[in-house]
């Protein structure tokens, strides 16, 4: 179901963009680039973001991802590794609510996709009360 208001919603009614396409999923190139090779795959149904998308179509987006980037490591021998990666709401940095995937090549450590690790203090009480309470829920 396409957003009306939505841009990759609209990016993908056009073959023309994309560079691939298959029954549930699209892969087109990023319009700013953080470098050379920076593709986006989505879902062609159209979910805010990953948490919102049905986790069989969200494997589906990976495959791709997967296909792609190993595409792009025989297409561009430069390439030395990949950030991979979705932003999951606003203040995850996310701009664009319809899920995607960055597939962002890597040449040089010190450019590109850069990450800022700050650390959240998070005690080690924190840490073993969230492991239990997770695990009690998930084994
Ligand atoms: P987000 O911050 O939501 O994870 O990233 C959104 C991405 O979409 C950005 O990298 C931005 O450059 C890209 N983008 C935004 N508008 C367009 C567009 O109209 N066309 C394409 N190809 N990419 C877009
Ligand atoms: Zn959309």
């Amino acid at each position: 179901m396409a957003n009306k208001s939505c841009i990759f919603c609209t990016i993908i009614k056009d073959p023309n963009n994309l560079i691939f396409e298959d029954v549930n999923t699209a892969a087109f190139m990023d319009i700013n680039p953080v470098a050379n090779g920076h593709i986006l795959v989505i879902p062609k149904k159209h979910f805010a973001n990953f948490i919102e998308t049905p986790p069989k179509l969200a494997c589906e987006v990976t495959m791709i991802v997967h296909k792609i980037a190993n595409l792009l490591i025989k297409t561009i021998p430069e390439i030395k590794g990949f950030n991979i990666l979705t932003n999951n709401g606003s203040e995850a940095f996310q701009e664009v609510f319809h899920y995607h995937v960055h597939i962002i090549p890597k040449y040089i450590r010190e450019k590109g996709f850069l990450i800022n690790r700050t650390k959240e203090n998070v005690t080690i009480d924190n840490i073993i009360n969230l492991k239990k309470i997770l695990k009690s829920q998930l084994m």
